[in-house]
Protein backbone atom coordinates (compact mmCIF):
# COMPACT_ATOMS: atom_id res chain seq x y z
CA UNK A 1 0.00 0.00 0.00
CA UNK A 2 0.95 3.79 -0.97
CA UNK A 3 1.03 6.24 2.21
CA UNK A 4 -0.26 9.96 0.70
CA UNK A 5 -1.45 13.41 1.78
CA UNK A 6 -3.98 15.80 0.64
CA UNK A 7 -1.86 19.18 -0.13
CA UNK A 8 -5.03 21.01 1.62
CA UNK A 9 -3.39 20.52 5.19
CA UNK A 10 -1.30 23.06 4.54
CA UNK A 11 -2.98 25.36 2.57
CA UNK A 12 -6.40 27.98 2.94
CA UNK A 13 -7.19 27.47 -0.83
CA UNK A 14 -8.24 24.64 -3.21
CA UNK A 15 -6.56 26.19 -6.57
CA UNK A 16 -2.81 26.94 -5.94
CA UNK A 17 0.70 25.90 -7.05
CA UNK A 18 1.07 22.14 -5.99
CA UNK A 19 4.36 22.42 -7.31
CA UNK A 20 6.22 23.05 -3.94
CA UNK A 21 4.31 20.19 -1.84
CA UNK A 22 6.05 17.54 -4.29
CA UNK A 23 9.44 17.82 -2.86
CA UNK A 24 7.92 18.55 0.96
CA UNK A 25 5.58 15.55 1.19
CA UNK A 26 8.44 13.43 -0.42
CA UNK A 27 11.01 14.74 2.04
CA UNK A 28 8.26 14.09 5.14
CA UNK A 29 7.92 10.31 4.38
CA UNK A 30 5.20 9.79 1.90
CA UNK A 31 4.89 7.78 -1.16
CA UNK A 32 1.56 9.58 -2.83
CA UNK A 33 0.81 13.52 -3.12
CA UNK A 34 -2.83 14.02 -4.04
CA UNK A 35 -4.01 17.45 -5.16
CA UNK A 36 -6.98 19.25 -6.16
CA UNK A 37 -8.27 18.48 -9.72
CA UNK A 38 -9.96 22.19 -9.85
CA UNK A 39 -6.68 23.82 -9.86
CA UNK A 40 -5.35 21.22 -12.36
CA UNK A 41 -8.14 22.08 -15.11
CA UNK A 42 -6.87 25.07 -16.09
CA UNK A 43 -2.86 24.78 -15.34
CA UNK A 44 -1.29 25.77 -18.68
CA UNK A 45 0.11 22.25 -20.09
CA UNK A 46 3.99 23.67 -19.58
CA UNK A 47 3.19 24.02 -15.38
CA UNK A 48 1.53 20.61 -15.60
CA UNK A 49 4.23 18.97 -17.46
CA UNK A 50 6.92 20.71 -14.92
CA UNK A 51 4.48 18.95 -11.85
CA UNK A 52 4.97 15.78 -14.01
CA UNK A 53 9.01 16.53 -13.56
CA UNK A 54 8.81 16.73 -10.03
CA UNK A 55 7.21 13.87 -8.82
CA UNK A 56 9.26 12.08 -11.27
CA UNK A 57 12.52 13.61 -9.42
CA UNK A 58 10.98 13.13 -6.28
CA UNK A 59 9.66 9.44 -6.84
CA UNK A 60 6.12 10.99 -5.70
CA UNK A 61 2.95 9.30 -7.61
CA UNK A 62 0.23 12.32 -7.77
CA UNK A 63 -3.17 11.82 -7.44
CA UNK A 64 -6.23 14.03 -8.00
CA UNK A 65 -9.46 14.88 -6.28
CA UNK A 66 -12.73 17.17 -6.51
CA UNK A 67 -15.83 18.17 -5.53
CA UNK A 68 -17.34 19.17 -8.19
CA UNK A 69 -19.02 22.64 -8.19
CA UNK A 70 -23.08 23.39 -8.42
CA UNK A 71 -22.55 24.96 -11.94
CA UNK A 72 -20.79 21.51 -13.13
CA UNK A 73 -23.02 18.82 -11.41
CA UNK A 74 -23.27 15.59 -13.61
CA UNK A 75 -26.36 14.35 -11.73
CA UNK A 76 -28.04 17.37 -12.76
CA UNK A 77 -31.38 17.34 -14.75
CA UNK A 78 -30.28 20.02 -16.38
CA UNK A 79 -28.81 19.32 -19.07
CA UNK A 80 -26.76 21.77 -20.05
CA UNK A 81 -25.44 21.58 -16.31
CA UNK A 82 -24.67 18.02 -16.83
CA UNK A 83 -22.57 18.74 -20.23
CA UNK A 84 -20.29 20.83 -18.67
CA UNK A 85 -19.89 19.30 -16.13
CA UNK A 86 -19.06 16.23 -18.19
CA UNK A 87 -16.19 18.60 -20.96
CA UNK A 88 -15.10 20.26 -17.54
CA UNK A 89 -14.42 16.24 -16.51
CA UNK A 90 -12.55 15.88 -19.53
CA UNK A 91 -10.66 18.60 -19.60
CA UNK A 92 -9.29 18.01 -16.10
CA UNK A 93 -8.81 14.49 -17.41
CA UNK A 94 -6.76 15.91 -20.50
CA UNK A 95 -4.13 17.48 -17.86
CA UNK A 96 -4.27 14.75 -15.79
CA UNK A 97 -2.74 12.56 -18.70
CA UNK A 98 -0.37 15.10 -19.14
CA UNK A 99 0.70 15.57 -15.48
CA UNK A 100 0.70 11.27 -15.60
CA UNK A 101 -2.00 11.15 -12.85
CA UNK A 102 -3.98 7.79 -13.21
CA UNK A 103 -6.49 8.20 -10.37
CA UNK A 104 -9.12 10.92 -9.62
CA UNK A 105 -11.92 10.33 -6.38
CA UNK A 106 -13.97 12.67 -4.92
CA UNK A 107 -17.12 13.76 -5.83
CA UNK A 108 -17.24 13.15 -9.45
CA UNK A 109 -20.75 11.53 -9.85
CA UNK A 110 -22.20 14.61 -8.33
CA UNK A 111 -21.62 17.93 -6.99
CA UNK A 112 -20.10 19.41 -3.38
CA UNK A 113 -20.96 20.41 -1.16
CA UNK A 114 -25.14 19.55 -1.46
CA UNK A 115 -27.50 22.61 -1.26
CA UNK A 116 -30.44 21.47 1.18
CA UNK A 117 -32.59 24.77 -0.18
CA UNK A 118 -33.24 22.63 -3.42
CA UNK A 119 -35.57 19.60 -3.37
CA UNK A 120 -34.02 15.99 -3.91
CA UNK A 121 -35.00 13.65 -6.38
CA UNK A 122 -32.48 11.25 -5.31
CA UNK A 123 -33.54 8.26 -8.00
CA UNK A 124 -33.68 10.73 -11.12
CA UNK A 125 -30.30 12.03 -9.71
CA UNK A 126 -28.86 8.51 -9.62
CA UNK A 127 -29.70 7.52 -13.13
CA UNK A 128 -28.49 10.75 -14.69
CA UNK A 129 -24.91 10.34 -12.77
CA UNK A 130 -24.61 6.51 -13.98
CA UNK A 131 -25.16 7.75 -17.06
CA UNK A 132 -22.76 10.61 -17.23
CA UNK A 133 -20.32 8.07 -15.11
CA UNK A 134 -20.11 5.71 -17.49
CA UNK A 135 -19.20 8.30 -20.65
CA UNK A 136 -16.58 9.26 -18.20
CA UNK A 137 -15.15 6.39 -17.22
CA UNK A 138 -15.41 5.26 -21.37
CA UNK A 139 -12.94 8.71 -21.76
CA UNK A 140 -10.84 7.96 -18.67
CA UNK A 141 -10.32 4.11 -19.94
CA UNK A 142 -7.90 4.62 -22.94
CA UNK A 143 -5.53 6.75 -20.90
CA UNK A 144 -5.53 4.47 -17.75
CA UNK A 145 -7.23 6.89 -15.56
CA UNK A 146 -9.37 4.89 -12.63
CA UNK A 147 -12.51 6.92 -11.48
CA UNK A 148 -13.20 6.56 -7.42
CA UNK A 149 -16.69 7.78 -6.26
CA UNK A 150 -16.04 9.09 -2.71
CA UNK A 151 -18.55 7.81 -0.09
CA UNK A 152 -19.59 10.82 1.92
CA UNK A 153 -21.70 11.54 4.98
CA UNK A 154 -25.60 12.83 4.09
CA UNK A 155 -24.99 16.62 5.23
CA UNK A 156 -22.51 16.65 2.32
CA UNK A 157 -24.24 15.12 -0.26
CA UNK A 158 -26.84 12.27 -0.60
CA UNK A 159 -26.17 9.49 -3.57
CA UNK A 160 -23.69 7.64 -1.94
CA UNK A 161 -23.70 7.55 1.93
CA UNK A 162 -22.49 4.62 3.29
CA UNK A 163 -20.29 1.67 1.43
CA UNK A 164 -23.43 -0.79 0.71
CA UNK A 165 -24.82 2.28 -1.57
CA UNK A 166 -21.33 3.27 -3.36
CA UNK A 167 -20.93 -0.54 -4.08
CA UNK A 168 -23.87 -1.15 -5.68
CA UNK A 169 -23.58 2.39 -7.33
CA UNK A 170 -20.48 1.15 -8.88
CA UNK A 171 -21.80 -2.19 -9.74
CA UNK A 172 -24.68 -0.65 -11.73
CA UNK A 173 -22.02 1.92 -13.64
CA UNK A 174 -20.18 -1.52 -14.52
CA UNK A 175 -17.11 -0.54 -15.68
CA UNK A 176 -13.84 -1.79 -14.82
CA UNK A 177 -12.44 1.38 -14.20
CA UNK A 178 -14.83 3.31 -12.14
CA UNK A 179 -13.95 1.75 -8.13
CA UNK A 180 -15.32 2.72 -4.84
CA UNK A 181 -13.33 5.38 -2.40
CA UNK A 182 -14.18 5.67 1.38
CA UNK A 183 -13.20 7.65 3.77
CA UNK A 184 -12.97 7.31 7.53
CA UNK A 185 -14.12 10.35 8.04
CA UNK A 186 -17.30 10.08 6.47
CA UNK A 187 -17.56 6.66 7.94
CA UNK A 188 -17.35 7.51 11.09
CA UNK A 189 -20.94 8.96 10.73
CA UNK A 190 -22.76 6.21 8.18
CA UNK A 191 -21.13 2.95 9.12
CA UNK A 192 -22.08 0.33 11.78
CA UNK A 193 -18.88 -0.82 11.10
CA UNK A 194 -15.58 -0.28 9.92
CA UNK A 195 -14.27 -3.60 9.30
CA UNK A 196 -18.07 -4.95 8.13
CA UNK A 197 -17.84 -1.76 5.48
CA UNK A 198 -14.12 -2.50 4.01
CA UNK A 199 -14.88 -6.18 3.93
CA UNK A 200 -18.00 -5.95 2.27
CA UNK A 201 -16.44 -3.38 -0.40
CA UNK A 202 -13.50 -5.88 -0.94
CA UNK A 203 -12.29 -5.47 -4.71
CA UNK A 204 -14.05 -2.68 -5.76
CA UNK A 205 -12.06 -0.76 -3.48
CA UNK A 206 -10.17 1.70 -5.16
CA UNK A 207 -9.14 4.59 -3.49
CA UNK A 208 -9.01 4.94 0.96
CA UNK A 209 -8.84 8.52 2.60
CA UNK A 210 -8.15 8.69 6.31
CA UNK A 211 -8.48 10.96 9.23
CA UNK A 212 -9.85 11.58 12.87
CA UNK A 213 -13.06 11.72 13.65
CA UNK A 214 -12.33 15.71 13.81
CA UNK A 215 -9.93 15.57 10.81
CA UNK A 216 -6.62 15.65 12.97
CA UNK A 217 -3.71 13.36 11.09
CA UNK A 218 -4.16 9.97 11.91
CA UNK A 219 -2.94 8.46 15.53
CA UNK A 220 -4.22 11.54 17.22
CA UNK A 221 -7.90 10.30 17.96
CA UNK A 222 -9.81 7.21 18.50
CA UNK A 223 -10.08 6.10 15.00
CA UNK A 224 -10.20 2.31 15.12
CA UNK A 225 -6.74 2.15 12.65
CA UNK A 226 -5.97 -1.62 13.61
CA UNK A 227 -9.81 -2.69 12.69
CA UNK A 228 -9.20 -0.62 9.37
CA UNK A 229 -5.89 -2.01 8.73
CA UNK A 230 -7.31 -5.44 9.47
CA UNK A 231 -10.07 -5.14 6.98
CA UNK A 232 -7.78 -3.51 4.14
CA UNK A 233 -5.26 -6.79 4.68
CA UNK A 234 -8.06 -9.44 4.28
CA UNK A 235 -9.63 -7.82 1.17
CA UNK A 236 -5.70 -7.79 -0.51
CA UNK A 237 -6.22 -4.31 -0.93
CA UNK A 238 -2.78 -3.07 -1.88
CA UNK A 239 -4.11 0.29 -3.51
CA UNK A 240 -3.60 4.11 -2.64
CA UNK A 241 -4.29 5.80 1.18
CA UNK A 242 -4.08 9.02 1.40
CA UNK A 243 -4.70 11.55 4.99
CA UNK A 244 -6.62 14.22 3.97
CA UNK A 245 -6.12 16.55 7.53
CA UNK A 246 -8.04 19.71 7.90
CA UNK A 247 -6.78 21.81 11.11
CA UNK A 248 -6.61 25.17 10.20
CA UNK A 249 -9.13 27.94 10.11
CA UNK A 250 -9.51 30.27 7.28
CA UNK A 251 -10.07 30.59 3.73
CA UNK A 252 -12.24 28.51 1.20
CA UNK A 253 -10.82 25.29 2.38
CA UNK A 254 -11.08 26.56 6.19
CA UNK A 255 -14.79 27.97 5.28
CA UNK A 256 -15.63 24.68 2.92
CA UNK A 257 -14.59 21.89 5.75
CA UNK A 258 -16.37 24.14 8.22
CA UNK A 259 -12.99 24.68 10.47
CA UNK A 260 -14.19 27.16 13.33
CA UNK A 261 -11.73 26.59 15.96
CA UNK A 262 -8.12 25.73 15.77
CA UNK A 263 -8.14 22.11 15.64
CA UNK A 264 -3.43 22.14 15.13
CA UNK A 265 -2.86 23.24 18.58
CA UNK A 266 -1.67 26.66 17.38
CA UNK A 267 1.04 24.93 15.06
CA UNK A 268 3.44 26.61 13.61
CA UNK A 269 4.61 26.00 9.98
CA UNK A 270 7.65 23.51 11.21
CA UNK A 271 5.10 21.76 14.19
CA UNK A 272 2.59 21.38 11.06
CA UNK A 273 5.35 19.38 8.93
CA UNK A 274 6.09 17.39 12.09
CA UNK A 275 2.71 16.28 12.75
CA UNK A 276 2.26 15.46 9.84
CA UNK A 277 5.80 13.04 9.40
CA UNK A 278 4.77 11.75 12.42
CA UNK A 279 1.04 10.47 11.02
CA UNK A 280 2.88 8.95 8.28
CA UNK A 281 5.42 6.89 10.11
CA UNK A 282 2.05 5.90 11.98
CA UNK A 283 0.30 4.60 9.13
CA UNK A 284 3.29 3.04 7.76
CA UNK A 285 3.80 0.88 10.34
CA UNK A 286 -0.46 0.37 11.04
CA UNK A 287 -1.08 -0.17 7.04
CA UNK A 288 2.66 -1.44 5.34
CA UNK A 289 3.48 -3.44 8.53
MN1 LIG B 1 -12.29 12.61 1.67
Amino acid sequence: MKIGTYFAYWEKEWDVDFFPYISKAAELGFDILEISGGGLADLPDDKVLALRKEAERCGIMLTACIGLPKDLDVSSENEETRQNGIAYMKRLMDKMELANIRQIGGIIYAYWPVDYSLPVHKETARAISIRSVRELADYAKPKGITLTLETVNRFEQYLINDAAEATRFVKDIDRDNVKVMLDSFHMNIEEDSFYDAIVNTGSYLGHFHIGEANRKVPGKGRMPWKEISQALHEIGYDGTIVMEPFVCMGGGVGSDIKVWRDLSDHADARKLDEDIAQSCRFCKEVFCS
